[in-house]
C-alpha cells in the first residue's frame, strides 16, 4: 500500500474552472509556427502591369545607366558656360526636341535651341532656361550667370549600370515598376500566385441585397475576407457560404483543399453549433493549433490539409479582422515569396490622445484613428463592434496588465 491519498475531490468550482482553461498559445508560438508550416511557392515572370504588389523572386541589376543619356533638364537653349558673359549675344544655330537625336554641335558663341528631354549637343555645356533668355532674331542674351553643368542631366547621375534596384523577397511598389519600366524590362520575376479560399458557415447569415428575417444578419465577412486577400495581392479563386450543417462544411472543405490558403470563418469557437474542427477532423485535415492568446480572436485554429494551408478564423468581423492581419496575412506574404521584413504590418509611432488599459490576461490589439500622428480609440471594443472597425486605420497591440498613459508615444499598427 502506498501513501493515503489525501487529495479532496475536486469542488464543482474548480471542476468548471478546470474545464473553462483550455490550451492556449502565444500569437508569437503560433505565427512562428504557422510560418515554419508554409514555404515561397515557385516564382514565375509576369509583365510589370501585373506584377504590383507582388514580390521580387530574385535580385534585379540595372542593365542601363540613368538617365540614359546627357540631357536638357529644361526648356531653353544649350550654350557653352564660358562664352555667356553678360551683353555678348549667341547666335541659334538649331533646334533639338527630345527624341532623335540631331547631332547637332555648338561653338563658343552658338547656341542651340532646346527641350526638356532632348539629348544635349556636342560643345555645350550648360542649358539655359528660356525665362533667362531675351530673343532678337537669331539672337539670344543671356540674362543670367552660367556655370558648366547648368540644368543638365548628366548619364548616370541617377543610377549606375549594375547596381541593384531591386532585392529578392521586396514588395513591388508602383514606383519600382516605373523603375523597371525605364530599364526596359517587360516583365519581372516574382514569387508564386496564391490561390486562395475562403468559406464562410452560419444558419443566420443571408448575402448582401436579400431581405433579413427576424434573427438573420447580413453576411459581411466573405467580403471583408476577399478585400484583406486583394490587399495582399491575392485574387481569390472560391468563395462559399456553409450552413451550420457537418455535411455541408466537409463538402466546402474538400473542394477548397486544391487552394494554398483556405480561410473558414465563423464556427470555430466552443458553441455546439461550432462544427468546423470536427469537420477538418472528418475530411482527413490536420489542425495544429486552436486557440490563441488574443483579443480578439482567441479561437482562432490553424490546420493543414496536404499543401494547402487552413485558418479557422472567428466569425465576429472584428476577431475575423485582427486575426486575418496577424496569422493570415504573413502566411500568405511568405507563399508569395515575401522577405521576412514585409511579413507584419508597418509599424509607425503615434501619440495616445487618451489613456488605454488592458485588464484582461490576453493582448488586446484596440482600434483606433491615427490623425498627424495622434492616436484615438474609436468605436466599441467588442468584437462584433463593426462600426469603429470601419473607421479605424490603425491597430494598438496592448498587453496584459498595461496601462498606456495619455500623451505616450506607442508604436502602432498600420492598416493602410
Ligand atoms: P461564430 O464564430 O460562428 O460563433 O460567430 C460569431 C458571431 O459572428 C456571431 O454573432 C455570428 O452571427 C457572427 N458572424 C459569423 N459569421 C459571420 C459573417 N460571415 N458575417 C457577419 N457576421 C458573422
Ligand atoms: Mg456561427
Amino acid at each position: 500500500m502506498g501513501l493515503a491519498d489525501t487529495r479532496q475531490p475536486a469542488t464543482p468550482n474548480e471542476r468548471r474552472r478546470k474545464k473553462r482553461k483550455p490550451i492556449v498559445i502565444t500569437e508569437e508560438k503560433a505565427l512562428a509556427h504557422i510560418l515554419e508550416s508554409v514555404a515561397p511557392l515557385p516564382s514565375r515572370s509576369v509583365p510589370l502591369a501585373q506584377a504590383r504588389e507582388q514580390f521580387a523572386a530574385r535580385d534585379v541589376f540595372a542593365r542601363l545607366a540613368l538617365p540614359v543619356f546627357d540631357n536638357s533638364a529644361m526648356d531653353g537653349y544649350a550654350v557653352v558656360a564660358k562664352a555667356c558673359a553678360a551683353g555678348k549675344s549667341q547666335r541659334v544655330i538649331g533646334e533639338q526636341p527630345a527624341g532623335a537625336d540631331r547631332k547637332l554641335r555648338i561653338a563658343p558663341g552658338e547656341a542651340v535651341r532646346i527641350f526638356t528631354g532632348a539629348p544635349m549637343p556636342a560643345g555645350a555645356d550648360a542649358v539655359v532656361m528660356q525665362e533667362e533668355v531675351r530673343c532678337e532674331g537669331p539672337e539670344i542674351f543671356v540674362e543670367t550667370k552660367v556655370e558648366p553643368g547648368d540644368f543638365i542631366r548628366r548619364r548616370g547621375s541617377d543610377l549606375s549600370e549594375g547596381q541593384r534596384i531591386l532585392a529578392s523577397g521586396e514588395r513591388i511598389r508602383p514606383q519600382t515598376l516605373a523603375l523597371l519600366a525605364a530599364q526596359g524590362f517587360a516583365e519581372v520575376e516574382v514569387g508564386g500566385a496564391v490561390r486562395a479560399a475562403i468559406i464562410v458557415t452560419g444558419d443566420e447569415l443571408i448575402p448582401p441585397g436579400g431581405a433579413l428575417e427576424t434573427g438573420q444578419i447580413f453576411e459581411s465577412n466573405s467580403i471583408l475576407a476577399r478585400a484583406l486577400f486583394e490587399k495582399c495581392g491575392v485574387s481569390v479563386a472560391q468563395v462559399e457560404h456553409c450552413a451550420d450543417e457537418a455535411s455541408s462544411i466537409e463538402a466546402a472543405l474538400r473542394r477548397s483543399f486544391a487552394c494554398d490558403v483556405l480561410v473558414v470563418i465563423g464556427g470555430v469557437s466552443v458553441g455546439a453549433r461550432d462544427l468546423v474542427k470536427s469537420a477538418l477532423n472528418s475530411v482527413g485535415a490536420q489542425t495544429d493549433l486552436w486557440r490563441v492568446s488574443v483579443k480578439p480572436g482567441k479561437p482562432f485554429l490553424f490546420g493543414r490539409a496536404g499543401a494547402c494551408a487552413i485558418f479557422g478564423l472567428p466569425g465576429n468581423p472584428v476577431s475575423a479582422f485582427v486575426t486575418f492581419l496577424l496569422f493570415v496575412r504573413p502566411a500568405v506574404l511568405q507563399l508569395m515569396g515575401a522577405h521576412r521584413d514585409e511579413l507584419s504590418l508597418p509599424r509607425i509611432d503615434a501619440t495616445l490622445t487618451e489613456e488605454v488599459r488592458n485588464k484582461g490576461d490576453r493582448p488586446h490589439y484596440v482600434r483606433g484613428r491615427v490623425l498627424h500622428g495622434k492616436f484615438t480609440v474609436v468605436g466599441r471594443q467588442e468584437s462584433h463592434a463593426l462600426y469603429g472597425l470601419s473607421r479605424a486605420n490603425a491597430l494598438l497591440r496592448v498587453p496584459p496588465g498595461e496601462v498606456f498613459r495619455r500623451e505616450t508615444v506607442v508604436p502602432v499598427l498600420s492598416l493602410d
